[in-house]
């Protein structure tokens, strides 16, 4: 069983012209202390995807269909008091702004025992700071910045005390939304670099959301690529690497630098993502794909078993047993 599994999630915006289906029909599983990204465009439902999962969805916002099962549990209809409770202790959430979102007025040590004593109420206020100063050992921060405001700390700071809130009650998933992405490229690597050790540690898994397909490729064991609302691609990050499927992913990849591979032209997509109030028939993608086909602005693809446990949503693929060719792998980066 996996830890998580997210099946057919819809999640919608009302608009008056409209629902704008911000997430439509996305399908994916996390497996214990995996690293999954999620990647695409901005506005392609990623952080949606992972609002919906923690029922961080605010209005207009609305899950409008789907369902999530943890480590075998139903989430999509369990009561909100019980989901507040799950949210920290099995599953906690690490948003791009949460370093700004701590307390102003209230020391580190303080925030951090209050997660802590709230959902373990028996513990001692002594035995509290001591897991509080811990969890900071664990991000590589002194103990006596327990004693600091959020203001005394730099933006990295602020952020690791953040992570190491989201693992004060041990869970076994934590979603990280773009975590590192207000933070200089330094401060970046440091703080990925130990999210990656502690992972390893701890055992947790991640759903890790960022833009920086690169940064993605090199931490995540398996990558999910969306594309207006849609599950593009999923697959390892070694075979996306190696030769992306989809031809929205090999287009992502044009679109970085390679720090090791050859020298080539950063290119980018042509045209711009459909709108999700009336999206087009057919594959979203087919406007901007330099491969479509007939079928293609026809009928929606399904999402496809491909090698290496991957799967791929593209008419090019569903008739790959008849005999056509997959389309070109991607360039190295
Ligand atoms: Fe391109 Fe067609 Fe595949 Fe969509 S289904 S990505 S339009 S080839």
């Amino acid at each position: 069983m996996s830890l998580l599994e997210v099946t057919d999630l819809q999640v919608e915006y009302a608009s008056p012209r409209g629902a704008f289906k911000a997430v439509d029909g996305v399908s994916f599983s996390i497996e214990r202390g995996e690293i999954f990204g999620l990647a695409g465009e901005s506005g392609c439902g990623k952080s949606t995807t992972a609002f919906g999962i923690s029922r961080l969805l605010r209005p207009p916002a609305r899950l409008a269909g789907g369902r999530v099962l943890f480590d075998g549990q139903e989430l999509t209809g369990m009561p909100e008091l019980a989901f507040q409770a799950f949210r920290w202790s099995r599953m906690s959430v690490v948003l791009q702004s949460a370093m700004n979102n701590l307390n102003p007025v209230m020391r580190v040590g303080s925030q951090l025992t209050d997660v802590i004593l709230a959902h373990e109420p028996g513990t001692s206020a002594r035995d509290a700071w001591s897991r509080a100063e811990s969890l900071l050992a664990l991000v590589e921060l002194p103990a006596d910045r327990l004693r600091s405001y959020p203001h005394e700390l730099s933006g990295g700071m602020r952020q690791r005390v953040v992570i190491a809130m989201s693992l004060a009650l041990r869970p076994d998933l934590i979603i990280m939304d773009e975590p590192t992405t207000a933070l200089d490229v330094v401060t970046q690597q440091g703080i990925v670099r130990r999210i990656v050790e502690l992972k390893k540690e701890l055992g947790f898994a991640v759903l890790f959301i960022t833009h920086d397909l690169p940064l993605m490729l090199e931490i995540c064991d398996r990558i999910g690529i969306m594309y207006a609302g849609k599950m593009a691609e999923i697959g390892r990050a070694d075979r996306l690497l190696r030769g992306a499927r989809h031809p929205y992913t090999q287009g992502l990849l044009r679109a970085f630098p390679s720090l090791t591979g050859p020298k080539v032209r950063i290119a980018g997509i042509p045209g711009s993502p459909p709108d999700l109030v009336s999206p087009p028939a057919g594959c979203r993608f087919q406007p901007r794909c330099a491969h479509a086909v007939a079928a293609c602005s026809a009928a929606q693809p399904a999402m496809t078993a491909a090698d290496a446990g991957g799967s791929v949503a593209c008419h090019l693929y569903e008739t790959e047993e008849a005999g056509h060719e997959p389309v070109a792998a991607s360039r190295q980066r």
